[in-house]
């Protein structure tokens, strides 16, 4: 039994999600840890809520809310979303937690009694009537490099550019509107990452199953221009980590917090401890996942995450592991995707132009969705929704070649047979020759879901589910059933035998349907070891029933409504 630990990138609280999000992280590793407690292995699934920085402190002021409250009931929703889609995480989290607060001041006491933290005074905005420094979204202005009027201080979003707030043109705060700014000294921690990077060089070429997406993004940071430049841990906010070193006060950085992004990666350890204090369980529980000196030398970590996040995952994080010291646990492996895009464009909050999370669970159960986005996921490029393709997709895999074999086969059972398993003489050579097909499709199916080829394992089930129309339409039970009533029940008994077989093996994509199929089969969810004896499970007397239609069709008039309901306004 392996043990596998699995981290989502961590969605920011502030807002609904969309689709495209939903498949650049989480929805993907939820297949990958499905896949592996079904093989028998031992996971720990862990995401959480990204809850520092400025946006969450202007969305919560926009709301009218404290921004914890405002995190906490943002958090609640969109666990309440992950419910919905499926989501299998041991353990939701939130990087607001008392467990993140303590391990991020951890690193950070280590980080510098290595040497890696440089104290830096440096000159912010400090806005006289907020009475507060303005860093990051709580600056506006013009770009300098395009003329956008609406940058932030952080970047532009028009030209993309990434900006300091020091570098808009005609400045204003974000908060107040006030241009009674000026430029104040203000003293932060730096974390020296320029001095780890050899090591992070010699780790990323360790790396060799690496995808290249992967490893020439962290190369490109490593070595373009002046490479790797240190970074800013800090901020003068009131929201987020306060800083410390380990737990003591850190002289000269009152009142000042953390930096998101140093604080939320390590928020997948925090979220690790937070399910062992949820759960009852020990600090020992969370550290043999986390600590190579306490258990998790045989663990494998993989990151599932969107390409703008590489960088942050290939050289951030690791430095700041790297930099404490300490045994922990560094990614294994890294399956990193490109964007989907929506209808023609770009999914926008903005111009509520594309389907959000809550919206998709309001229109059509999840396990539409999921195999859509899964067997369409952005891997090797970028992909588009278009709803055309979503019908056809669920019309034709799911409904008339996986709803339709279920349907067909056990009503008409029942019907002729009664609602149990008939017997009728063993397997012939039309059974057998669809035995050697799936077995060779199983053993396609299990290589792509263990090295995370999501598209072709997509093929692979469609392909199986295919194998199963193909044997009924051959073998026609139905016209044989008056000639001939043995040869007709032994074709049945193979085709009930392929509904807990298609259950078990399509579960990580479509889990409500694989319980449909087990519930209605009475079948155990046991992983087939081979094809043959999975097809023999079930034996002749054994009782099932009927399940409901399993996936109804999308019509062209739904197809056509849904569509401009959702294309926002331009
Ligand atoms: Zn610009």
């Amino acid at each position: 039994m392996a043990r596998i630990l699995i981290t989502s990138a961590i969605p920011y609280i502030n807002g609904i999600k969309h689709l495209g999000n939903l498949v650049g992280s989480q929805l993907p590793a939820d297949l990958y840890a499905r896949y592996n407690r079904a093989r028998g292995n031992e996971v720990m699934f862990i995401c959480a809520t990204d809850e520092h920085g400025t946006p969450a402190e202007l969305a919560a002021a926009k709301a009218g809310k404290p921004v914890e409250e405002y995190c906490k009931d943002m958090h609640a929703v969109q666990s309440e979303l992950a419910e919905g889609f499926r989501l299998s995480f041991d353990h939701y989290g939130r990087s607001s937690s008392q467990r993140n607060h303590g391990l991020t001041q951890h690193f950070a006491g280590k980080l510098a009694d290595a040497g890696l933290i440089e104290e830096i005074i440096e000159t912010q905005i400090y806005s006289n009537t907020d009475g507060r420094f303005l860093p990051d979204r709580y600056i506006e202005g013009t770009c300098p490099n395009c003329g956008s009027e609406d940058a932030r201080g952080d970047q532009c979003e028009v030209c993309t550019k990434q900006l300091d707030p020091t570098d808009l043109i005609n400045p204003r705060s974000a908060i107040s509107g006030s241009t009674d700014l000026e430029v104040r000294e203000t003293k932060h921690l730096y974390l020296r990452q320029s001095t780890l990077r050899d090591q992070l060089d010699q780790w990323i070429d360790s790396k060799t199953d690496w995808p290249v997406l992967t490893t020439s993004i962290a190369k490109k940071w490593l070595h373009d221009g002046d490479g790797l430049r240190d970074r800013g841990i800090t901020r003068d906010l009131d929201w987020g980590i306060p800083v410390k070193r380990g737990t003591e006060d850190w002289p000269g950085m009152e009142g000042k917090v953390f930096y998101v992004w140093f604080d939320a990666p390590i928020e997948y350890i925090a979220g690790t401890a937070e399910w062992a204090d949820a759960n009852g369980k020990t600090d020992a529980d969370w550290e043999r996942w986390w600590r190579t000196d306490k258990g998790a030398e045989d663990v494998k970590y993989v990151q599932f995450m969107g390409k703008d996040n590489v960088p942050f995952h290939t050289l951030s994080f690791p430095a700041t592991i790297m930099g404490s010291g300490e045994p922990w646990k560094l990614v294994d492996y890294i399956k990193s995707f490109n964007y989907l895009n929506y209808d023609g464009g770009q999914f926008s909050t903005s111009k509520g132009r594309g389907v959000f999370m809550d919206q998709a669970l309001s229109i059509l159960p999840s396990d539409y969705w999921r195999w859509w986005l899964l067997s369409h996921v952005p891997e090797s490029s970028d992909s588009e929704f278009t709803w055309d393709n979503f019908q056809t997709s669920v019309n034709k895999d799911l409904a008339d070649v996986l709803g339709n074999f279920v349907s067909r086969i056990t009503k008409f059972t029942r019907s002729k047979f009664g609602e149990e398993i008939p017997a009728g003489p063993a397997y012939g050579p039309a059974e057998q020759a669809v035995i050697d097909a799936l077995q060779t499709r199983l053993s396609a199916y299990q290589t792509f879901m263990e090295t995370m080829e999501i598209r072709k394992a997509a093929n692979e089930l469609r392909a199986i589910w295919t194998l199963g129309n193909e044997y009924l339409q051959d073998a026609a039970p139905w016209s044989k059933f008056k000639e001939d009533p043995e040869a007709a029940a032994t074709s049945v008994r193979f085709a009930l035998n392929l509904i807990p077989f298609y259950a078990v093996l399509s579960e990580p994509f479509i889990p409500d349907a694989a319980d449909t199929m087990l519930t209605a089969m009475n079948a155990p969810s046991n992983w087939p070891t081979d094809a043959a004896s999975a097809l023999s499970a079930l034996p002749a007397g054994h009782a099932f029933t009927v399940p409901d239609v399993m996936f109804a069709k999308i019509t062209d008039d739904a197809r056509d409504d849904m569509q401009a309901r959702f294309a926002g306004k331009s």
